[in-house]
């Protein structure tokens, strides 16, 4: 029976990893793929993680399975650190879940079940992922005007008049902060403007968080989801500990279901706990826990906050200096918009020919959107990619 099966399509930004791999150029720059380098290029494992990893040998005694929706620890953990006070813990279900990918899966699978008509609307352009996932769940999908070719900002009208007929039974998809994959965001008082369009709509928001601490630092990443959650009736959340805990491979995320009073979460709780159930009984454990013991410690706490934010400030100074190159060689301010941004990427609108001559020619690799990845640079390549993306015509 295999042979009824059709060839999906690759994954483009996988698929690009392996080109640059083959690519035999000295020096090459890889600004794909959505992982966080240091200046030298490596993904490093922070050292609170390490601290936790070791103490987590010596302490451990079981591997017994944990429960179905995790340690409600890590839940705890999580919570406060993503929605601090802003609604009442008892309001909040919350299960633990394979990356912040499976919470998204989980999400979308959440509302399924509660509407099988509903219908999400994304943003364009949106993290390709959600899109793929949904189309595999045959939900339906409808964009939403985001990002302005012209600023290179969010297209704010656009996108009010577009979530404008989203209603009762559907649902906004909503990236927390640090947009995925332009870099451009809403400011406080486009979230406001947002939260009143919701409550006047009725529609459901779901709100991805993948990067709290990679944007303006940890509380103010949160804000837009706690503002929301507080506001409206009901919110997903689907948040992902793979960037700011730097723990990709151990797939680590959690799925929270916000409801008006805690009448409700015995059901979402039960929910979520069937979901994954369903989908792969238990939840991996092993980043969860180092999560947790991160979060609940003050000293491991205050190291991974201190190496977050350094994180954070070096990606802002490349952006700083990438705009500041840029200016000089081009005497024109238009790439401003690079210092605005916030979070790993930056769309820079450029053509998908002018991204070809960058492979091509300058042995430098964006996605094919011209998304680019800020913590692929370093200081000595910021001058070599602001001069090639001078020469290609960007
Ligand atoms: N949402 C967005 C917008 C992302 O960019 C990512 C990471 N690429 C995720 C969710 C989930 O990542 P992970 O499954 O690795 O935690």
């Amino acid at each position: 029976m295999f042979e009824t099966l059709k060839e999906q399509p690759a994954d483009k930004i996988l698929a690009l990893v392996q080109t640059y791999r083959e690519d035999p150029r000295d020096p090459k720059i890889d600004l794909g793929v959505g992982v966080y380098k240091d200046a030298s290029g490596n993904t490093p494992i922070m050292r609170a993680v390490k601290q936790a990893e070791q103490q987590l040998w010596e302490a451990e005694t079981t591997k017994a399975y944990t429960g179905l929706a995790g340690d409600p620890a890590f839940a705890d953990a999580m919570i406060a650190m993503v929605l601090g006070d802003a609604v009442p813990r008892a309001n909040v279900a919350a299960a633990a879940t394979p990356g912040g990918t499976g919470a998204v899966r989980q999400g979308f699978d959440m509302i399924r079940m509660a509407n099988p008509d509903a219908r999400v609307f994304v943003s364009d352009p949106t993290w390709p992922n959600h899109l793929s996932i949904l189309k595999h769940m045959g939900m339906e999908m409808v964009p939403y005007r985001y990002f302005d070719d012209e600023s290179r900002g969010v297209d704010f009208n656009g996108m009010m008049e577009d979530l404008a007929q989203a209603g009762r039974g559907d649902v906004v998809l909503v990236h927390g902060c640090c947009h995925n994959p332009t870099g451009a965001n809403l400011n406080m008082t486009e979230w406001k403007a947002l939260v009143d369009l919701l409550l006047k709509t009725g529609a459901t928001p779901m709100v991805d968080i993948a990067y709290q601490g990679f944007g303006d630092g940890l509380e103010e990443d949160a804000a837009a989801t706690r503002l929301i959650a507080s506001s409206v009736p009901e919110t997903i959340i689907a948040a992902s500990c793979s960037k700011n805990f730097g723990i990709y491979r151990e797939r680590t995320g959690l799925l929270m279901a916000v409801a008006a009073d805690a009448s409700a979460h015995k059901l979402n709780q039960g929910t979520l706990a069937y979901l994954n159930r369903q989908n792969f009984s238990f939840p991996p454990d092993h980043g969860a826990r180092l999560v947790t013991m991160v979060l609940s410690d003050d000293a491991l706490r205050a190291d991974w906050a201190k190496e977050l934010e350094e994180m954070r400030t070096g990606m802002l100074a490349l952006r700083e200096q990438l705009a500041a190159e840029l200016q000089r060689l081009s005497g024109s301010d238009r790439f401003g918009f690079i210092a605005q941004h916030r979070g790993m990427f930056s769309r820079l609108g450029a053509t998908p020919e002018q991204v070809d001559r960058l492979r091509d020619e300058h042995a430098i690799y964006l996605v094919g959107d011209s998304r680019l990845n800020i913590a692929g640079l370093n200081k000595d390549s910021v001058p070599i990619l602001a001069k090639a993306m001078i020469d290609v015509g960007i």
